[in-house]
């Protein structure tokens, strides 16, 4: 272990957990309070409402003291029944882990299969469904923003492939690299469970997760037979109306959690979103120019929050981003699952500016050089160019 100090603050650029924001540290940073108490009840309501403005819904959210995978498992657990046949498409690593947790949990999953570098096809969707004449599927499950690959799914599309195939069945959205970075719309896109994390673009140390939950997935959850326990909504609907929790909360995470809201707000959404799109263009004109290719196929769907590099075959991904750990102190995302070794991922989501973003593409880019990955061009000036607005790519004139 090197045990000289490294000085200057390390620089998280992973696609989550991302790097938390001093004024959130603050918030978490109080005296843990009694959360049977009102000050408490005061925190819940204003977080629990507080909410629904970033899942744009107005229905409830359901907070757990868990990582992602637990609210995976919620929503499954609290709508579906054995056996049930869920609808899901294999956009890669995430989308693989939530397939098997099905299995797990005594479903029966149809993983339609994906090149791990393409988004959700909505015709593969409706065509499945149309197929499915006895209604045997519950659920459609699928990835808005696939983190092991970098590719975004058009959430409205597959809502609309729903509803021209006329099938009942429940649809769930794991948004937890997209949430508070890219554009979603629990209600208006007509989702029934949508799963977020405290993670990724919410800025929040791990250890939170979420459900916004539809009226047609509570009524789905009255009928649920899967045995459930610690995440069951009835429970947690039920004390949350009183604005407490049915067992302890996390409860400082709760106080980083208000933070985040209020932040986010203090920017506008709109603008969140906005200076995500612009990060992901400067950082597609920089891996553009170094000559490495893109994991994401089409343009259109390159995710905002994050962008998967592949390298050249025969080059090592995991001894480039052990590098660049050694000599920048820059953390970059491994490749997962089939692109283990193939690919680093960039996280441009959360709390950053165009200097962050510029000097985690200068590390990168000093990295490939000492790699003997010599860039093609410099990906620091290309990416400045669209930062300056004298370069536009098609996602960021969108
Ligand atoms: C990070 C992530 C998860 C996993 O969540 P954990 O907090 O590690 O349990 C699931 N889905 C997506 C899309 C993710 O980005």
């Amino acid at each position: 272990m090197n045990e000289l100090r490294r000085a200057g603050r390390h620089f998280l650029q992973i696609p989550g957990p991302t790097n938390v924001p001093d004024r959130i540290l603050r918030a978490i940073d109080r005296p843990t309070i009694d959360h049977r108490g009102p000050e408490f009840q005061r925190l819940a309501r204003t977080v629990l409402e507080g909410l629904k403005t970033i899942f744009r819904t107005s229905g409830p959210v359901v907070i757990y003291p868990a990582s992602g995978t637990g609210a995976w498992e919620a929503a499954l657990v609290n709508t579906l029944a054995p056996g049930d046949r869920v609808l899901m498409v294999e956009t890669g690593h995430f989308a693989t882990l939530w397939c098997e947790l099905a299995k797990r949990l005594g479903l029966d999953p149809v993983l339609l299969p994906g090149d791990w570098r393409s988004g959700v096809d909505p015709r593969a969707i409706e065509a499945a469904l149309a197929e499915d004449r006895t209604r045997r599927i519950a659920a459609v499950c699928i990835v808005h923003n696939e983190t092991s690959t970098g590719v975004r799914s058009d959430v409205a599309a597959v809502r609309r492939a729903i509803d021209r195939a006329g099938h009942p069945a429940l649809f769930m959205v794991d948004t937890i690299s997209s949430l508070a970075s890219m554009d979603y719309r629990h209600e208006e896109w007509g989702v029934d469970v949508t799963v977020g994390g405290s993670q990724k673009g919410l800025m929040l140390p791990p250890g939170l997760s979420f459900n916004a939950v539809s009226q047609k997935a509570l009524a789905a959850h009255r009928a649920a037979r899967l045995p459930r326990g610690y995440f069951d909504w009835t429970a947690m609907l039920e004390a949350n109306r009183r604005g407490f929790f049915p067992y302890t909360p996390a409860t400082n995470l709760l106080f980083g959690l208000a933070e985040a809201i209020a932040m986010l707000h203090e920017e506008g959404l709109e603008r969140v979103f906005a200076r995500h799109e612009r990060h992901a263009a400067a950082t597609r004109a920089a891996v553009e120019a170094w000559g490495l290719e893109i994991v994401a196929r089409l343009p259109a769907e390159r995710s905002a929050s994050l962008t998967g590099v592949l390298l050249p075959e025969g080059a090592d991904a995991d001894t480039l981003r052990a590098l660049i750990l050694d000599r920048f102190d820059l953390s970059l995302g491994a490749g997962l699952g089939k692109l283990a070794g193939r690919c680093f991922r960039i996280g441009h989501l959360g709390d950053l500016n165009d200097l962050t973003l510029l000097a985690t593409l200068a590390g990168v880019e000093m990295g490939l050089r000492l790699f003997g990955l010599l860039p093609r061009a410099s990906g620091l000036e290309a990416a400045q160019a669209v930062l300056l607005g004298e370069l536009t790519s098609a996602r960021a004139a969108a």
